[in-house]
């Protein structure tokens, strides 16, 4: 998949002979791979890590790359940014760059700001039993706090996969590794370091994180790794509903989304994020509501693909329509409710229930809301009403909506097509559209009493 190799006598080649040598430890006794036997180059490297690097190594502090831009180099693939560790605490790190601020409770980290690009420095954390302040544990084994410092072996044993525990070290651009995790990426085995279950544990967000390197990367989860995470999927349950929509985002924008919605609900982690949506995806594989969500997640990876923008909050607003509609439905059958009052209604509803799962921030809720609301709309197909809609500031994104809606049957194609058509042509020909326009829609001759404006 994405793993791209474009020089198949590179790195995995040189990794391979070096490998053949050199048996890895997965015991934390570092195995150093010489700059000659790996194919990161500081070419690949930007300039301000490097500069961060250089000054930590300078003032006397070990200081290396680590984590996904290490990973990503040694596979060929532009990293999305630099990480750093050191044994530099980070108010050393801090005394170094006057463009640095310290930030965290629960991990204190450095970042040291260049315009628009932030290098994260994490201080090597430790097993220790160092002061009992500085880490703290729920009673279910999650981490709350983890501020203990360590040696560098030891922060490579709690970082969560082994191709993501692998040191690049500026002092003699040598590739450190601790937990086999060389031989992984030459595999293309994903793999969590320790006992899985206490890992997952500890932290429940790593089976996300597992799901997205796994499409990421186009890596296998190893089997130790995969098996236990439909039992503990739940435990995203404990997690801050606004890290996990952090999450949401990283997964379905990474390019993958389709894939990643598929392997988040085979795993049973999709329920623990939008229980309401899979209730209603349950068992009905080849309903309108699954191709929507399906269509809205190849969508998205087919614009970033173009380049093209893309929000959180239209892929969003795909997963919650059908519990969104089903509720709008009951609501106008219990209370007796015009459809647009109710859909107001099951609108703050399911936005305030989905909250305590994913919290989606204001700016991205108001956005589903009018998307959703300006859906009843495109019924209209007379008078000045189709004018005021084009002209809403949301009218782009509803109509790519309705699209969507029309694609999965879900809204009859015959009104999209006289929505596409009314954008291109001129406007004595949509006079003309306005005058042969009717209320499409037997169903929605119906709603006499709609009190929508
Ligand atoms: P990418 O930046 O491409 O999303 P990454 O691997 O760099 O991937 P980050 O979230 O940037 O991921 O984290 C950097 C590194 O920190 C990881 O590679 C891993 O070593 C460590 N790490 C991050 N989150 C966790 C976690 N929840 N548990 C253990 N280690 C973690
Ligand atoms: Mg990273």
């Amino acid at each position: 998949m994405t793993k791209v190799n474009k020089n198949p006598d590179g790195i995995l080649g040189r990794v391979s002979k070096w490998l053949q040598k050199t048996p890895a430890s997965a015991t934390g006794v570092a195995c150093s791979i010489p700059r000659s036997e790996h194919s990161i180059s500081r070419s690949n490297i930007s300039e301000n890590a490097l500069k961060v690097l250089y000054r930590l190594h300078k003032a006397g502090y070990q200081a290396c790359l680590v984590g996904g831009g290490v990973r990503d180099l040694l596979l060929g693939l532009e990293p999305k940014d630099f990480d750093v560790a050191t044994d530099a605490q980070p108010e050393d790190v801090k005394a170094l760059f006057r463009n640095c601020r310290i930030i965290g409770r629960r991990f204190r980290l450095a970042h040291v700001f260049y315009g628009r690009e932030i290098i994260e420095v994490a201080t090597f954390r430790g097993m220790g039993d160092g002061d009992e302040g500085q880490r703290m544990q729920s009673d279910e084994g999650r981490i709350l706090r983890d501020n203990v410092y360590g040696s560098i072996e030891e922060d490579a044993i709690r970082r969560d996969f082994t191709v993501n525990a692998l040191y690049y070290d500026i002092k003699d651009s040598s590739v450190l590794d601790y937990m086999n995790g060389m031989q992984d990426i030459q595999n293309g085995v994903l793999k969590l370091i320790g006992d899985p279950e206490q890992r997952y544990r500890e932290d429940p967000v790593r089976m996300l994180r597992a799901v997205r390197f796994a499409v990421k990367l186009g890596f296998k989860i190893h089997e130790d790794t995969e098996r236990p995470i439909n039992e503990l999927a739940g435990l995203l349950r404990d997690i801050s509903p606004s890290r996990l929509f952090d999450e949401s985002v990283k997964l379905f924008l990474s390019g993958q989304a389709l894939q990643v919605f598929e392997m988040l609900r085979h795993y049973g982690l999709f329920e623990s994020l939008y229980p309401m949506t899979e209730e209603v995806l349950a068992g009905e594989e080849q309903g309108f509501p699954h191709m929507m969500v399906a269509q809205a997640m190849k969508n998205t990876d087919l614009r970033l693909q173009e380049g093209k923008p893309v929000t959180p909050a239209f892929l969003y607003a795909a997963i919650l329509w059908e519990p969104v509609r089903l509720l709008t439905k009951q609501i106008q059958d219990e209370e007796d409710m015009p459809e647009y009052p109710a859909q107001q209604k099951a609108i703050t509803r399911i936005l305030s229930k989905q909250a305590k799962y994913t919290s989606v921030p204001k700016r991205f809720s108001q956005f589903m809301r009018e998307v959703w609301q300006l859906q009843g709309r495109f019924v209209y197909l007379s008078g000045m009403r189709p004018y005021k809609l084009l002209a809403h500031p949301r009218f782009r994104a509803a109509y790519d909506f309705l699209l969507l809606r029309a694609g999965c049957g879900e809204e009859e194609q015959e009104v999209a097509d006289w929505w596409t058509r009314f954008q291109e042509v001129s406007s004595s020909e949509k006079k003309k559209m306005i005058k042969t326009g009717t209320r499409s829609r037997n169903r929605r001759k119906k709603r006499g009493n709609n009190t929508q404006p």
